[in-house]
């Protein structure tokens, strides 16, 4: 909607005028579609308080015309330089750009273009804005996710034991993709056994026995919006420390759930669900940080973990996932993607997180 991406715009502006800016250049391509729409492979964006160009070369012409109908376009091979030199065409300028994203070569072409030209590395302004999800947003994250739950309840009604971890990746995206997802939304993790104390097990040839936890992080890819989730599962009955492993990282799980609430700090939300980890004396076995925000990327702001900075806001979509790992034994984890609300946060998973007995 080019109304919407006219907000985005707006508030980038205010955050530049606040940084003392001329204008801000934007050559992270996730962040020129979130600002313009354009999903092109090749494009930069210059927002100046009353203005904004793309730029992108001529493959792109009638895509960026059609994605992108309200802003002003440049069809050009020198995208960001030629940016630069717009912006300094009525003389001295301070222009942000995003060091997060230039390489130290690109930075030296650009700061090359006119003298001009101050360049200022503002990182993370658009990601700060693209945090906070609008309704759209919303949706579509709620959709991403209603086909990742959808798909995994089909699975579970096949059998699992006597296939291999790759058999159930493919049968799990398959599913996904009948449910309405454009794609994986990553890569997908399927771990059986021992394998499912490694945190990021690539799958492989490994055939899902009884007597496997078996541990699955998936999601699925709605235009563009990502959908992240993590179940634990088990084949055949449980051994008791099965039982407990699970039960504890519910726990720890549901301690993160209920400290989701705007104003709370990333190291705080970490805190709540690791102390319950710790107690149990498996703080060692918890190796990643608790969670991270889900949006036009897998991993965006803001990022919850131990050490981290970011402040919760309302409308920010963000995972929870504790996990704890047995090396050689097993492990779980358990995701869940909530987006933060006044009135508690709204979970857009829907699947259930009792531990599943599976064949
Ligand atoms: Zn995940
Ligand atoms: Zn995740």
């Amino acid at each position: 909607m080019p109304e919407t991406h006219a907000v985005r715009r707006d508030a980038l502006r205010k955050a530049l005028v606040e940084k003392g800016l001329d204008a801000v250049l934007v050559t992270r391509l996730v962040n020129v579609r979130y600002l313009t729409g354009f999903t092109g492979s090749n494009g930069a964006l210059l927002v100046t308080p009353d203005a904004e160009v793309l730029t992108t070369d001529g493959r792109y012409i009638t895509q960026s015309a059609a994605q992108a109908p309200d802003v002003e376009r440049l069809i050009t091979t020198a995208i960001a330089t030629d940016l630069v030199e717009r912006a300094a065409t009525n003389g001295r300028v301070r222009i942000g750009f995003e060091a997060h994203d230039v390489t130290v070569e690109a930075h030296g072409r650009l700061t090359g273009v006119t003298e001009n030209a101050e360049l200022l590395a503002v990182t993370g302004a658009v990601e700060a804005l693209r945090a906070v999800k609008d309704d759209d947003e919303i949706e579509l994250i709620r959709r991403a996710c209603r086909a990742a739950d959808d798909a995994v309840a089909g699975l579970w009604e096949t059998r699992l034991a006597g296939r291999t971890e790759k058999e159930i990746r493919n049968d799990l995206e398959a599913r996904m993709l009948a449910a309405g997802a454009d794609a994986a939304s990553f890569e997908t993790i399927v771990a059986s056994g021992p394998n499912s104390a490694v945190p990021h097990h690539r799958p492989t040839g490994r055939v899902v026995e009884p007597g496997d936890l078996l541990k699955l992080d998936f999601g699925a890819l709605v235009e563009g919006y990502h959908s992240d989730m993590t179940r634990t599962v088990v084949l055949g009955e449980p051994a008791q420390w099965q039982r407990d492993l699970h039960a504890l990282v519910a726990e720890a799980q549901q301690a993160g759930i209920d400290a989701l609430r705007a104003g709370a700090t990333s190291a705080e939300l970490d805190r709540a669900a690791r102390d319950v980890i710790t107690a149990a004396g498996h703080g060692e076995d918890y190796t990643h940080s608790l969670g991270h925000g889900v949006g036009l990327e897998i991993h965006e702001a803001p990022s919850l973990r131990k050490d981290g900075s970011d402040t919760l806001a309302d409308r920010m979509p963000v995972t929870v996932e504790p996990g704890v790992y047995l090396p050689g034994r097993g492990g779980v984890r358990i995701e869940d993607l909530l987006v933060v609300r006044p009135d508690g946060p709204d979970s857009l998973t829907t699947t259930t997180k009792e531990l599943l007995v599976l064949a």
